[in-house]
């Protein structure tokens, strides 16, 4: 048996003017993420962790913001590329562990729901997802949302 590890993180600052989308799960009321596309902050992490366990480059390789094709673009679409990466490599996730810094919205009300997308979206069992909301506690970063993923992968 092989077992690969990937590590991936994104960061997006708030934008008055978008919906917020994490997790592919949408936000009702609050503030979205600046990006080329719906910026999905946990849905990118875990696209380019995926991409980094099978030696696949990056999400700015495959979907670079110059590239009028991704504007707007529902992050899914990246995360369904990465997967497909990784079966054709004959790999299968084991689990995913991601953790989302953001003060605001709080995170753990809608992890339950997060995950279950996540887990849908990837084709695996929930319980092979974690997802942990992470205040900044004080710590003045950019306003915005980050997330850190690491996948485990094995053929
Ligand atoms: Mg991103």
């Amino acid at each position: 048996m092989e077992v690969r590890v990937g590590l991936g993180f994104d960061s997006h600052e708030f934008d008055e003017d978008k919906p917020l989308v994490l997790g592919g799960i949408r936000f009702e009321g609050h503030r979205g993420l600046k990006g080329h596309s719906d910026g999905d902050v946990i849905l990118h992490a875990i696209t380019d962790a995926l991409l980094g366990a099978v030696g696949e480059g990056d999400i700015g390789e495959l979907f670079s913001d110059d590239d009028s094709r991704w504007k707007g673009a529902d992050s899914r679409v990246f995360l369904g590329e990465a997967l497909k990466r990784v079966r054709e490599k004959g790999f299968e996730v084991v689990n995913v562990d991601c953790v989302v810094v953001a003060d605001s919205p709080r995170i753990s009300p809608a992890k339950r729901a997060i995950r279950e997308r996540i887990a849908s979206l990837m084709g695996i069992p929930p319980d092979r997802v974690s997802v942990k909301g992470k205040r900044k506690e004080g710590f003045s970063g950019e306003d915005g949302i980050s997330c850190i993923c690491t996948v485990l992968l094995m053929r």
